[in-house]
């Protein structure tokens, strides 16, 4: 039986505990793994993915409070930061779901601490370090460690981390990435120069774990590579073995014929010179499959590639089936993953056109329904058929 039947994700549960095994064995004992789930878990699903994970993670990371709170409301009891600023706004749900946050203002640490003071708890927080990204963090100054230190005497405050982000981990020059350890480094020194010792030094994202064992400190963030995906095309890929967990799969909606001169698609982008054969797929980028595949990406079906012709529409795209005679309306079309011997990887989609391969999984929007495997069955899925609005005084 189908669960669905126009367009479907598959999430291989053993495929992220393979990952987080491999990963665990290219750490240094004792290194704490934090699991990066933000943007709903790179659109595999946080949720599930943080449930798989718990007994590999010290913790979790998300970008947002309401990333926190979801994953507190689904029972997760470990530790959750949230990497980026929380607004005055989210502090509220901080204290109260006990999610610590990345801080290196002492306006917004004086603040956190009069309302966690008032509330009786702790808010916990972990300072952050720009030695390169110029994202967020402090800079690396005298200022900034002694503005750090205040932070640490806040009452209601616990600094239970230090951390900073690698602009250039991913590239196979690892100079800039040195540079902003050592920019690191500097500053622990700073801080234990008055006295600070911070219990969690973490820097590593997912490139420095496959690729940068002294960059891995008390802890490391992994977040790609949870999802079996390499950060890019420079990291050594030996080490560390990793397994696509996510798969998207389709079905031939109609089959024809189109002979020489007919367009297909908006715009009439590509016609045909010969008779053709051409399979439409019901799938677009109102469904988060990226528009710039157009004339460009692949697919598989019974188990050969067949080429995208012409532009991908909102919710449709069309593609030769030319030389694979047997295709038919039902057939199985995978988009991401494998077929028979075949594979599509999301570095291959990037790559065709022309864009990023986190950025493929993260935009799988919420049209798509997931389907979570353990040991090859289905053990729970998600959709939004259901979806509803709430407050408008409307039946
Ligand atoms: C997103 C993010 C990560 C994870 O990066 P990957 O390349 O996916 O491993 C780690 N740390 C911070 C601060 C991030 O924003």
């Amino acid at each position: 039986m189908k669960l669905y039947s126009r367009v479907y994700e598959t999430v291989d549960l053993d495929a992220i505990r393979h990952n987080m095994e491999a990963m665990k064995a290219n750490l240094k004992d004792g290194t704490r793994m934090i699991g990066v789930v933000k943007s709903d878990g790179y659109g595999h699903g946080a949720v599930p993915v943080a449930w798989a994970i718990d007994p590999y993670v010290w913790g979790y990371a998300v970008a947002t409070v309401e990333e926190g709170v979801i994953l507190r409301k689904h029972g997760i009891r470990k530790p959750i930061l949230v990497l980026g600023v929380v607004p005055y706004e989210g502090y509220g749900l901080l204290v109260e779901h006990g999610i610590s946050s990345a801080v290196f203002q002492l306006k917004r640490a004086e603040r956190l601490s009069s309302l966690a003071v008032r509330e009786g708890k702790k808010a916990v927080i972990h300072l952050v370090l720009d030695t390169g990204m110029s994202r967020i963090g402090y800079p690396v100054t005298e200022e900034a460690a002694k503005e750090a230190a205040t932070i640490c005497g806040l009452p209601g405050i616990e600094v239970e981390g230090l951390f900073t982000h690698f602009a250039k981990a991913d590239e196979r020059d690892k100079k800039a990435t040195d540079h902003q350890l050592e920019q690191y480094q500097k500053f622990v020194a700073m801080l234990a120069d008055r006295g600070i010792t911070i219990p969690m030094l973490h820097c590593s994202n997912s490139a420095g774990i496959l690729d940068l064992q002294r960059a891995n400190l008390h802890a490391v963030r992994a977040g790609i590579s949870i999802y079996g995906i390499y950060p890019s095309g420079e990291v050594d890929r030996d080490t560390v073995k990793l397994r696509p967990a996510m798969e998207l799969k389709s079905f031939i909606s109609y089959v024809k014929k189109i002979g020489p001169g007919t367009s297909v698609s908006y715009g009439g982008t590509f016609t045909a010179d010969r008779e053709m054969t051409v399979a439409t797929v019901p799938v677009g980028y109102g469904d988060g499959y990226p528009r710039n595949l157009s004339g460009k990406g692949e697919v598989l079906i019974r188990g050969q590639r067949a080429r995208i012709l012409g532009r991908v529409c909102m919710d449709q795209f069309m593609v030769d089936v030319t030389g694979i005679h047997e295709a038919e309306e039902e057939d199985e079309v995978v988009l991401i993953g494998r077929q028979g011997k075949e594979e599509i990887t999301v570095e291959d989609l990037a790559m065709a056109g022309g864009g990023f391969h986190y950025e493929i999984v993260c935009d799988i929007g919420k049209r798509v329904p997931r389907i979570y495997l353990e040991d090859g069955r289905v053990i729970g899925t998600k959709d939004y058929f259901n979806d509803c609005y709430k407050g408008f005084c409307r039946v």
